[in-house]
């Protein structure tokens, strides 16, 4: 049985952790009685530094619950800042983590089925939405919209999952490894590698307080995972240097055949074909620097370039076979 360690990020939640810690310790009585946890897995809660009653909650929890442990970070760092802390936190203590929201607006009677998945041998278990049904029109159609982006951008995220995970402790140490600061979870975890498979569930309405993420949060927030996962935005500036430049030969020709015409009025054909040929040039040199700038901010970022799966070893002795 796996020691199963839930990570709540909780920011401002006041209103809604005594319902969430109602329903979480009743899912585990469960958990339990069914095998599928041991006497040591134990709900995490990250305050996220808020500024309501969400500690003292979390400390009145951890008095009267044996289920309940807490950390409580020094100031607000942002939803994605708080579950690497919880789950740098829990690496240690558990053999699997899995990261839900305190509103738990993901559904816990999935939890079972990523457990299952767990013992079958899988280091991380994505959560994925079967439906947005729940959501405003406005915030299905940005969401999707974002994943297409990150896709054509070449960022390998899970179409549909936010972060509703499961992963395992050698998943979570290799997570540890990454050390960059502009962090965006759902983007690292499948460059970690590792076997994976997924749970499918529904998504929940938040059942008290607001949400903390309005949008200028989630604008910033794709920015980020577009950012900090890929360049091509700055390939983007050189190729678009390469086609002005090019268009500027045919805008040369246009003005320097309107000189010739007589058309052009004093001046003009110098001006045009300056604007172009310099506009192309600008870009395509802004690209170019661009282009060294992605290297250094790859370089920069210094992530681990290799996660060894399985180490195969052979320790018999070349002797020893031979009888
Ligand atoms: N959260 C956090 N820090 C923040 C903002 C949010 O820890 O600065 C937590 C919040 O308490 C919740 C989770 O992140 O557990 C998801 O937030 P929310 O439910 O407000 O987002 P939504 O579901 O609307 O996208
Ligand atoms: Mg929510």
């Amino acid at each position: 049985m796996p020691t199963v360690y839930f990570v709540i990020p909780c920011y401002n939640e006041e209103e809604v952790l005594p319902e969430t810690s109602k329903q979480l310790t009743a899912k585990l009585d469960s958990l339990k009685e069914k095998g599928l946890i041991d006497d040591k897995s134990r709900v995490l809660l990250v305050d996220d530094g808020s500024k309501d009653k969400t500690w003292e909650l979390i400390e009145k929890l951890n008095a009267e619950n044996a289920y309940f442990e807490g950390v409580k970070l020094a100031h607000n760092r942002g939803h994605q800042h708080a579950l690497l802390a919880g789950l740098e936190t829990a690496a240690p203590r558990c053999d699997c983590a899995i990261s839900l929201d305190a509103d738990l607006q993901d559904d816990v009677n999935a939890l079972d089925e990523f457990i299952v998945k767990f013992n079958e041998g899988c280091d991380v278990v994505y959560g994925v939405r079967n439906k947005r049904e729940t959501d405003s029109v406005f915030k299905r159609s940005t969401a999707q919209g974002f994943y297409r982006v990150m896709k054509a951008l070449g960022v390998d995220i899970v179409f549909n999952h936010a972060d509703y995970r499961l992963m395992s402790r050698r998943a979570l140490e290799a997570l540890s490894e990454y050390k960059e600061v502009n962090l965006f979870l759902r983007g690292i975890v499948p460059l970690i590698g590792y076997r994976s498979d997924y749970v499918y569930y529904d998504r929940h309405e938040r059942f008290a307080g607001e949400s903390k993420y309005p949008l200028k949060k989630m604008i910033s927030f794709a920015i980020d995972g577009i950012t900090s996962f890929s360049v091509r935005p700055l390939k983007l500036i050189s190729n678009l240097g390469i086609i002005i430049s090019i268009l500027s030969v045919f805008g040369l020709i246009y003005a320097l055949v309107s000189f010739f015409m007589g058309v052009a009025v004093a001046g003009w054909t110098a001006t045009v074909a300056s604007i172009w040929f310099l506009g192309g040039l600008q870009m395509l040199s802004i690209g170019v620097v661009g282009g060294y700038i992605g290297k250094i901010y790859s370089e920069v970022k210094s992530r681990p370039r290799y996660k060894i799966e399985t180490f195969l070893k052979n320790e018999t002795d070349k002797g020893q076979n031979k009888e």
